[in-house]
């Protein structure tokens, strides 16, 4: 199909809200068409709307409804339209905070890698020069504190105002709070629901995070209430979902993905990192051994139509920089390029 019979066939498609065909008022933003690929970029003038998920399924459906060989190759990317005013102010979060985007990391399962990534992306993004935070909401094994090597670290309380406010610790240019500090490590699984949401939200609403570009959020494997608490209390504005090649084909993956995308919650997945991608002896440095499948990711990817953000390799030196306090993104080495790479990607995905 040509780029223009692709939007043609989004004329159909009405946007419940005004009545509006999406074309016609201005919602494609782009569509670009290859033989054996189509992207799609949606942008609603208004963060979350509810019928984002909706439309986006129409979208997918038209296409492959008239062309059926593009099916599970279709990418729709729904951003939230240009400001109409210059230079809005952004938006504050606490009295004393102003952060850009918010970014929800997460996983159908615990043990995939998930807080290792984001303390890499973090620090990766941190050495592409954006001001970086780390909200660790791990209730059930924080583990941010031992990934930047501030174990330990008891955040001083500021009076501002009349907020008080937690100052959080700060290591390879990134302000990391977590509610390992708050506990220690061996009471996190007894912790009930309501303490915890509670402990949550003091950490969300009273640290002085100052100005930041991405605050980080290491959300506990699963789906559950403490999810939704974050994700209401938080505003977060994407979401990054971390899978082994293993659980990619699972449905946990999927139900991680869906729970961004519930009603009333439609938070934008970014996409996914595949850690554990493969497996490259150090002395057989050209060989890349997939242990377990390989293209799963890609395939998962495009048939949820969000971008395959990177892929990181088992490596020796990630592990040991997890239990060293040492994340390898700080280090100009090849494993480092490789969360630096996501991490470029991921802000592109944001728009900043
Ligand atoms: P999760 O947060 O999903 O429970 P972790 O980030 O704690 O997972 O990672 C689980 C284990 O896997 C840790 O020991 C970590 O060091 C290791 N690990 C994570 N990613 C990699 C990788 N790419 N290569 C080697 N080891 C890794």
């Amino acid at each position: 199909m040509t780029q223009q019979q692709i939007t043609e066939s989004l004329r159909t498609i009405v946007h419940p809200e005004t009545g509006a065909d999406i074309v016609s008022s201005g919602m494609v933003e782009r569509v670009e068409a290859a033989p054996d690929k189509v992207s799609v970029t949606l942008a609603f003038p208004k963060g979350r709307d509810p019928f984002a998920a909706s439309i986006r399924r129409q979208v997918i459906q038209q296409i492959t409804d008239r062309d059926p060989s593009l099916a599970g190759k279709i990418t729709v990317v729904i951003k939230e339209a240009a400001p109409k005013k210059a230079a809005s102010a952004p938006e504050k979060r606490s009295a004393a905070d102003r952060i850009r985007r918010v970014i929800a990391v997460a996983s159908g399962k615990g043990g995939v890698g998930k807080s290792t990534v984001t303390a890499n992306l973090a620090v990766a993004l941190a050495r592409l020069g954006y001001k970086v935070g780390v909200l660790d909401a791990d209730i059930y094994g924080p583990s941010q504190p031992r990934m930047f090597g501030v174990e330990g670290y008891l955040p001083p309380a500021v009076k501002e105002g009349d907020e008080e406010l937690m100052i959080p610790a700060e290591a390879y240019g990134v302000k990391v709070m977590s509610i390992g500090f708050f506990i220690a490590p061996t009471d996190a699984l007894v912790w009930r629901g309501p303490m915890a949401t509670n402990a949550l939200r003091q950490m969300i609403h009273q640290t002085r995070w100052g100005e930041l570009d991405f605050l980080l959020t290491d959300l506990p494997p699963g789906t559950g209430d403490v999810h939704l608490t974050i994700l209401q209390e938080l505003k977060v504005d994407g979401a990054v979902i971390v899978s082994t090649p293993q659980q990619v084909a699972l449905a946990d993956v999927v139900r991680g993905i869906q729970m961004f995308r519930a009603p009333k919650i439609e938070i934008p997945v970014l996409g996914i990192i595949e850690n554990m991608a493969w497996f490259t002896p150090a002395e057989l440095p050209e060989n890349r051994y997939y242990l377990f499948g390989k293209g799963g990711a890609q395939a998962l990817a495009e048939r949820e139509g969000i971008a395959l953000l990177g892929q990181i390799p088992i490596i020796q030196s990630v592990m040991e920089g997890a239990e060293n306090g040492r994340p390898v993104a700080s280090e100009d080495s090849l494993s480092g390029e490789y969360y630096r790479e996501a991490a470029r990607k991921t802000a592109e995905k944001t728009g900043l």
